[in-house]
């Protein structure tokens, strides 16, 4: 619907990669790459079946996890290709660079945690060989993130002629590519910005997240954080939050956060002078978190139980759903985007630019939910990118450093079609 919008200028993308002279295909062969992607769960899944899905650069694939028996599943459900598979400890820099030895990928995808981050980089650093992920490092022992530990390492990979792109799922990743083809193509100077992001869907389950439980659970229950007129704003938890309309969902109460790619976004558009995160929860969510909360049990400190140590949160982890197993009842859809106001040619402008993904395309086409699928099809368009040449530079890169233009023409064809909208009454006033 295009209720909210009454000035807008809608435009649907697509694009379908195509081959039609059998004798180019030939040649692409030849090119093919390897990849390693590591993590068998919810995104990781989405990231096999999609980049399987074009052979013609990921030409051999292996997957490596902590459970053999979850890469093994999901190989055995690709009939079209043979994807390999391993077990592997991540967090073992030593075991990661036997695996990258004995199968010399071109590029390796961590698709596991942001806890892996680092011994994923130190082990590409010593091998030569490319990096992405989709979500920035964080201790285990401290519910923080940012990007300076994955940032220290730009001169090592420049020098090692070896690149590294962050962060590039939904957001952070496409988020940060709307700001950059926003910037690129629609403003002069960009003032305000606002990423939204709602799941409006419905899995059926009492208490589930839609991605790593804890990693979810540690990201929502820190202090918010946003950015104005220079500096950082501290508030408590979850304490700023109003209703914002989602196209074709109508107005959701929306929650402050802090979100990892507000800090490159800042860095990387000096002229932002508020840039902010809001992200939907339902009440019934709300209500099991906070009492997990009351009781303790998604404290990141361990307890002594039954005479041994043990992380509430992790052992929470366990008696949750897992993310990847949603995804066959899941219900409506996710709504993600950017709201930009800025100036143009000396004129005032606002500008939103957003992607609608229903769970049940998402599952028909990568038997995922739609949190897992929005994540794994930008991380697979990065990948191809860089392994074709097009987004390829020997240091560490957030995504928006990249020329927004080859993936925005592409993502559509992938699963992921974006719209904008120019000069509209923006969902959420400022
Ligand atoms: P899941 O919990 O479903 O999957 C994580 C996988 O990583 C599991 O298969 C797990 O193994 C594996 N793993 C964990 N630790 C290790 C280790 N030490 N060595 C090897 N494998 C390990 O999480 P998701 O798939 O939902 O999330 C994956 C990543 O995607 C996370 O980093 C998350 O933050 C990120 N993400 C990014 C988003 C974005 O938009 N940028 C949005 C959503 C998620 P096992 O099965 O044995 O537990």
């Amino acid at each position: 619907t295009v209720n909210y919008y009454p000035f807008i200028v809608y435009y649907s993308f697509a694009f379908v990669p195509l081959c039609p002279i059998q004798i180019n295909c030939k040649l692409i062969q030849k090119m093919g790459k390897r990849v390693l992607i590591i993590g068998a769960g919810g995104v990781g899944n989405v990231v096999v079946r999609k980049c399987a899905s074009v052979p013609e650069v990921f030409s051999e694939i292996m997957l490596a996890s902590r459970t053999k028996s979850k890469c093994d599943a999901i190989a055995a459900d690709i009939k079209h290709m043979n994807i390999q598979t391993a077990a592997l400890d991540a967090d073992n820099v030593p075991e990661i660079v036997a695996l990258i030895n004995q199968f010399k990928p071109d590029l390796v995808m961590n698709i596991a945690l942001p806890y892996q981050d680092l011994t994923i980089m130190d082990a590409c650093l010593e091998t030569g060989v490319h990096y992405l992920d989709t979500a920035n490092y964080e201790p285990k022992d401290e519910a923080k993130f940012e990007y300076s530990w994955q940032w220290a390492y730009q001169e090592k990979f420049k020098e090692k002629g070896i690149m590294a792109l962050l962060g590039c799922g939904f957001d952070p990743g496409q988020s940060q590519i709307y700001v950059a083809h926003a910037a690129k193509h629609h403003f002069d100077e960009m003032h305000y910005l606002d990423i939204v992001d709602c799941n409006a869907g419905d899995h059926g389950q009492a208490f589930a997240t839609n991605f790593n439980p804890e990693i979810n659970i540690r990201e929502i229950t820190q202090d918010g954080k946003y950015w104005e007129n220079g500096e950082w704003k501290v508030i408590p938890a979850m304490s700023i939050h109003k209703p914002i309309e989602y196209p074709n969902i109508g107005p959701k109460e929306s929650y402050l956060l802090y979100h990892e790619e507000l800090e490159s976004l800042v860095k990387n558009f000096p002229t932002i002078k508020r840039a902010r995160f809001w992200m939907t929860f339902g009440q019934a969510y709300l209500t099991h978190l906070e009492v997990m909360q009351n009781i303790g049990i998604t404290s990141i400190k361990p307890i002594m139980f039954q005479g041994r140590e043990i992380i509430p949160i992790e052992f929470l982890k366990a008696l949750l759903p897992e993310p990847g197993s949603l995804g066959e009842n899941y219900s409506g859809e996710t709504s993600i985007g950017c709201q930009i106001k800025g100036i143009k040619d000396g004129k005032d402008k606002t500008y939103f630019i957003w992607n609608n993904c229903k769970h049940q395309d998402a599952y028909n086409d990568a038997k995922a939910q739609g949190v897992s699928y929005t994540t794994g099809v930008p991380a697979m368009l990065g990948a191809k990118l860089m392994l074709e040449g097009i987004w390829m530079k020997p240091g560490v890169y957030n995504t928006e450093e990249m020329d927004p233009d080859p993936f925005m023409s592409q993502i559509g064809g992938y699963g992921l079609p974006w719209h904008e909208a120019i000069n509209p009454v923006l969902p959420h006033e400022y």
